[in-house]
């Protein structure tokens, strides 16, 4: 008998919203199929009926399935895999992990393809948004003469080893201070006091801490792609919130106080919301 991977319920989200906050500039690489006649060598992606730059939902779930993964790896909690046997499945020519592992957090979060080696497909319980520019942060740019709109470019070298003459590209980056909104969906198929509910927003919240330490979209090891979550929010939102006329008072909000930490917040909505009288 194959394991049971999902309960087919819903009983209800969480949605998590905050802002991304720019340390460094941001490159998020449009494909070259939407590259335009005369652009930049190496632009960012934009929104085709505002033009502005935005940070597509897949990147962001991309890197925190990709921070997820070697997460797990390091841990190997539930077996003692090969670096091959874990990253086991193959899209082109990137590898990344499946499994029908009940308690593997990220087939829980993030799902999975069934395949010869995997005989059930899963659901992904995360729902990543795409973020948007903030509208103060539309003002701002709009102000600065850059020559594109609301971006800059920057310049980079490769240097030829012997004779270290210069081969210059160009990229395309959101300038530093940009702030993005962002927005999660966490889909609960189990009551908030089921232990794997738990761990699943207790990894969700460790991810988006190391994504604040870590970097998004390209160029990231050569300074691009700094981000911090900033004023973050938690809704906790049962069936009955989504009732006709019955919402808000269904609505259990928790809000980042302005000089908490991440962590510290993010250990405070656990306790609220998985915590002892659930
Ligand atoms: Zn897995």
């Amino acid at each position: 008998m194959a394991p049971m991977l999902t309960t087919g319920k819903l009983l209800g989200k969480i949605k998590i919203a905050g802002e991304l906050y720019c340390q460094t500039g941001l490159h998020i690489g449009a494909s070259q199929e939407v590259m335009e006649i005369g652009g930049v060598d190496s632009p960012v992606v934009r929104d085709p009926l505002t033009r502005e730059p935005y940070i597509p939902g897949s990147s962001i779930k991309g890197k925190l399935r990709s921070l997820a993964e070697k997460k797990a790896f390091a841990g190997q909690e539930f077996s003692e895999k090969s670096i091959g046997e874990f990253f086991n499945k193959r899209v082109d020519k990137v590898r990344h992990h499946e499994c029908n592992v009940p308690e593997c957090h990220v087939c829980r979060l993030f799902g999975a393809s069934s395949d010869g080696n995997i005989p059930q497909s899963r659901p992904a319980r995360l729902y990543v948004e795409d973020a948007a520019l903030k509208g103060e942060s539309k003002e701002l740019l709009e102000k600065i003469d850059t020559g594109l709109y609301l971006t800059e470019l920057k310049f980079e070298n490769t240097l030829d080893r012997l004779t270290s003459a210069a081969t210059p590209r160009q990229l395309e980056r959101v300038p530093r201070g940009s702030r993005f909104n962002f927005c999660f969906f966490y889909n609960l198929d189990e009551p908030l006091s089921a232990p794997l509910i738990s761990s699943d927003l207790e990894e969700i919240f460790s991810l988006l801490q190391l994504l604040n330490d870590d970097f998004l979209g390209g160029s990231g090891s050569r300074g691009s792609g700094r981000v911090e979550l900033q004023r973050l929010r938690v809704h906790y939102r049962p069936l009955s919130y989504y009732l006709p006329g019955r919402g808000a008072e269904k609505e259990e909000t928790y809000v980042q106080g302005q000089d908490q930490g991440l962590g510290q917040f993010f250990a405070e909505v656990l306790v609220q919301l998985c915590g002892e009288g659930r």
